[in-house]
Formats: structure tokens, sequence, C-alpha cells
């Protein structure tokens, strides 16, 4: 038998999982690349390749997502999408999704007009500055606004058609980009000032001419220094979500919020200390605090007092507030000065420990030692992405504290098994609350988003924890229910937009669950007739 047949054989062939012995055995030398690679190798391959079909048959890629949502998961978004993110100059065939740059200044208003679809209800909107824990990948960062908005559809119903893609290209600080030849976006460095607020403000009034007040403008992966000030501008003028301050703290809630059904207590009898201050880390630090302020009726100033955050420069206190950014000044506490974790730990004596430093390694075995000796039952998030960044393992988690603590990630971690216990790590993955989120805008017709929406959502979603989870240590739901967790969030987060006087569409449906279900696309096929 000639290796070319054995190739074409396909009860035989390995393609290039053929080891070198094989090759020469069977006459394959020279028929094969040089490479061996392993089944599993080739499986994820083939995984990868799940995403082409949304160029070629839409439905069939949806309704692929949907029945395999567990599995695909990770193929359509992180990590899998920080790859494709890395990777988009060079394998860039079919642009997807609308690329407005600097040179597109003065006539951003016409671009929009370029995008085929005219009835647009969401927009996920990226400057590239700050790709997942990936850094600045400028105009290479289109993976993500594509990925989000997959899940909008996949998750949350919302129809693709009605999904904008948009990447805003002012240039990037990676020297890497700046010189490869196949570089897709501005070779510049990235504009600052004014000529990025001139370029963003042109956007955001276009986007409002062009779609209406009821579009939904979700900012993803904007640096923090540019991504505070844009919510605080547009917050009141535009329907718009920033996920990484605002979805992350949502998220975060509600599996502290399930927590406490296992540990006791309400969110103000506990004191919460963070590893990192900047998006995720104050966003969710804001959000513990005024659910606080809303169950007890205490000013958020005194719920603030139960927070303390870390930076790369030590515990924040009032003596720095004079260097601090703006969005960390209202956790400057009375408080000496630490600059260790752990030194922090032991003075300010949390029961809920965050990671949300985007630095590995740092909940080491002092650290939740420290936090096993405090508390019976310590709660520890490790949020830091991806896998190598995550704080510390599940593992560590569950053994450093002999089995007590209540442990989630943002990167998912397999379940660890101690002394004979099975524990699954909840992972608090932001793709719980979105789509979910922006079904519930949409479906409502609201024209801004409310904090109070962000805490119905987590509240929803918490509810969707059951005992049987519980008794695993999770502490969110499993996402194979993510539609129908979608559509309770979306019901709850529109009940909100009523009740603020924020919803447009009237009159409002009596039963909003059945009502977002009646909302969400259904890729089955259609028939043509
Ligand atoms: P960011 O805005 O850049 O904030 C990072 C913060 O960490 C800053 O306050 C920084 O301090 C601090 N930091 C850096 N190195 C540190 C160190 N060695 N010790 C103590 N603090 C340190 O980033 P972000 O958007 O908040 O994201 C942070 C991480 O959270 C990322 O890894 C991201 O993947 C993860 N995240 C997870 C989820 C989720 O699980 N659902 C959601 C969002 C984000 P300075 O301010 O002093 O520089
Ligand atoms: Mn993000």
């Amino acid at each position: 038998a000639s290796g070319y047949s054995l190739l074409r054989d396909p009860h035989h062939n390995k393609g290039l999982a053929f080891t070198e012995k094989e090759r020469d055995a069977h006459y394959l030398r020279g028929l094969l690349p040089p490479t061996v690679i392993s089944q599993d190798l080739q499986v994820k391959k083939m995984m990868y390749s799940i995403r082409k079909y949304k160029e070629t048959n839409e439905r069939l890629f949806y309704k692929l997502l949907i029945d395999n949502v567990e599995e695909l998961l990770p193929v359509v978004y992180t990590p899998t999408v920080g790859e494709a993110c890395q990777k988009y100059g060079s394998i860039f065939r079919r642009p997807q999704g609308l690329f407005i740059s600097l040179k597109e200044k003065g006539k951003i208003h016409e671009v929009l007009r370029n995008w085929p679809q005219k009835d647009i209800q969401v927009i996920v909107v990226t400057d590239g500055e700050r790709i997942l824990g990936l850094g600045d990948l400028g105009c290479q960062g289109m993976g993500i606004p594509i990925g989000k908005l997959s899940l909008y559809t996949a998750l949350g119903g919302v129809c693709p058609s009605a999904c904008l893609p948009v990447t805003i290209d002012v240039g990037t600080n990676n020297e890497q980009l700046l010189n490869d030849e196949f570089y897709i976006g501005l070779r510049r460095r990235r504009a600052t000032g004014l000529e990025y607020a001139e370029l963003m403000d042109e956007f955001m009034t276009a986007v409002k001419q062009n779609y209406g007040e009821k579009v939904l403008i979700q900012f993803e992966d904007f640096a923090n220094h540019n991504a505070f000030d844009l919510l605080a501008k547009y917050g009141t003028t535009h329907l718009i979500f920033n996920d990484d301050i605002q979805g992350t703290a949502s998220v975060v809630l509600a599996g502290l919020v399930a927590a406490l059904k296992v540990v006791g207590g309400t969110l103000a009898d506990h004191r919460f200390l963070f590893l990192g201050a900047g998006e995720a880390g104050t966003g969710i630090a804001e959000l513990i605090a005024l659910e606080i302020s809303k169950q007890t009726n205490m000013p958020l100033e005194e719920a603030r007092k139960k927070i303390s955050l870390v930076d790369s420069k030590g515990l924040i206190v009032k003596s720095r507030i004079d260097s601090l950014q703006h969005f960390k000044k209202p956790w400057a506490h009375d408080h000496e000065p630490i600059k260790k974790l752990v030194d922090a730990v032991n003075g300010t004596k949390p029961t809920v420990l965050i990671g949300t430093s985007g630095v590995g390694r740092t909940f080491t075995k002092e650290v939740v030692e420290a936090m096993a000796a405090l508390n019976d039952k310590p709660i520890i998030f490790s949020l830091s992405n991806p896998t190598s960044q995550s704080e510390c393992t599940a593992e560590e988690a569950y053994t450093w504290s002999k089995g007590r603590a209540i442990f989630a990630s943002g990167s998912p971690f397999d379940p660890v098994e101690y002394k004979g216990r099975v524990f699954v790590p909840g992972q608090a993955n932001n793709a719980y609350i979105f789509p979910g989120f922006g079904l519930g805008l949409i479906m409502s017709g609201a024209i801004r988003v409310h904090d109070d929406m962000l805490l119905a959502a987590s509240e929803a979603l918490a509810a969707q924890v059951t005992q049987e989870n519980f008794d695993k240590g999770l502490i969110y739901p499993p996402f194979k229910n993510i539609r129908q967790i979608s559509a309770n969030i979306a019901a709850n987060v529109a009940a909100k937009a009523y009740e603020l006087g924020l919803a447009t569409r009237q009159p409002r449906p009596k039963d909003l669950v059945k009502y977002a279900e009646s909302c969400m696309y259904n890729p089955a096929y259609r028939s043509y007739r």
C-alpha cells in the first residue's frame, strides 16, 4: 500500500499525527510536513475552525454554539479570542466589523452608513488599548467586539444583524505591531488628549444620530485612564455600559451574594480586601458599597469603609490621596500605610479577599493561610486572567485553607479533590451577565443604564444557583442553562428600567420572563418558499 493512498483513506488516516516510525514504515516521508502533532491538538485545531462557519452559515454557527455552549465558550471567547486578536493581521481575509480610524475624522456619520444593516441594537466598541490581559493590540483588537457580540446572540438572543462590532483606531504603542509589515492598523503612536476625545465624541454623536437613543453601546477593553472618564462623560447622554467595570462588578457581586448563603451574614457583616484597584477592582468595590448602603440605609461613604484596596504601591490610604488617580480617591481610608498584601490582610481582617491585579501567584500560601486563620470559611476570588495570571489556583485555595475556602476564579479551573471531597470552583465569567443585561435594556427600550440595573442583574443571577450547585461548592449556576439565566436577568433588568422610568417600550409586558424569551433570536433554519 502506498503512503499516498493511506493519507486518503479515512479509516486509517491520522494526518499530522503519524509518528516518525509510521512515516518511515508506510512510505509517508515527504508526503507530510515535518511536524508531528497529537490527536488532542488536532481536536483543538478543529474546534478553532468552527469560528469560520460564522462567515459561511450564520444559523449553523449559532445553533452549534447554543447547543454546546460549555464546550465552545472558550473557543469563541477567552482564551481563544486572544490568539485570534494576536494573529488578526496575518489571517485577515474577509473583514468583519467596522473600523473607524483617525483618517475617518469628520466623516464618521457617513462611515456608519456604509455598514449594510441599518437597524442596530447593540454596538460593542474597543480602542484596542488593553485587550484581555494581552495589552495594546491596536486595530487587531477587533476580535473582541466580534467575540462579545457572538455571545450577545448565542447567550442573550440578540439578533446577529442588530449587532455592530466597532474598533476605534487612534494608533498603537505596541512597537512590535508598529514594526510588523502585515499590521492592519494606523502606523502611529496612540493619539491622546483632545485628539482622542474629539474622535470619540464624533463617534458617540454619530451613533446617536444614526441609530437613535435606544442603541446600547458597550465599551470593551479600553485602558483604565480612558475607561472611567468615558463612562462618566457619556453615561448621562447615551445608553452605555462598560463591561470591564460594570459587568465584572455585577457578576462578582452575584457570586458574593450566593456565597453568603453558604457562609452566612449579610454583605454589611463582611469586610472586603482587594488586590488590584483598577477597572475591575474599583468597579466591584463600588457596586458592593452601593448594595450595602441600599440594604442598610447606610450612607455610601460609610459603606465604602468596609472595603479596602491594595494597588501596586500598597494599601490605598489617606496619606496617599494627592497622588492617587481619581477613581481610587474614594477608597483612601484612615489607616497607616501597608506595603505587603499579607500585612494588609492581618491589618484589615477581611472575610473576603478578591484578586484583580492581573498578577499571578500573589495569593501566596502565607496570604491564604492568613485568611483561613481569620475566617472559618474565607471567601477567596482570584479573578485575574488568563490562567497564568490567576492570583492562586483552585487547588492552592482549597489545600492551603484545608478545604474551607469558598473559591471562584476568572479563568476556569478543573474540580479539585481534597481529602476525599470534590470541590468545583466557580467561574466569575462576565458572559453570565452582559448578554442578559443587554437583552433587558433592548426589550424595555431603555435609554440609560442605572447602577440599580446592575444590582438587579446580580440578584437575578444569584437566584439561579440551586442547592445542588451549592453542595458541590459552586456559587454560579452551570453555563448549560445560560439562555434561561439570560432571560431571567433580562426580565429583572427590564423591570428595574420600568420602575425607574427609563423604559420607553409601552405598555410594559405583564410577564417579563416570557417576553424576554419571545424576543430571543432562534437560529433554527427558516423555510424559503
Ligand atoms: P487595571 O485597570 O489595569 O488594574 C490593575 C490594578 O492592579 C491596578 O490598580 C494596579 O496598580 C494593580 N496592580 C498591578 N500590579 C500589582 C501588584 N503587583 N500588586 C498589587 N496590585 C497590582 O486592570 P483591570 O481591567 O482592573 O483588570 C485586572 C485583572 O482583572 C485582569 O487580569 C483581568 O483579566 C481581570 N478581570 C477579571 C474579570 C472576571 O473574572 N470576570 C473581569 C474583569 C477583569 P496601579 O494602579 O498601582 O498600577
Ligand atoms: Mn473586557
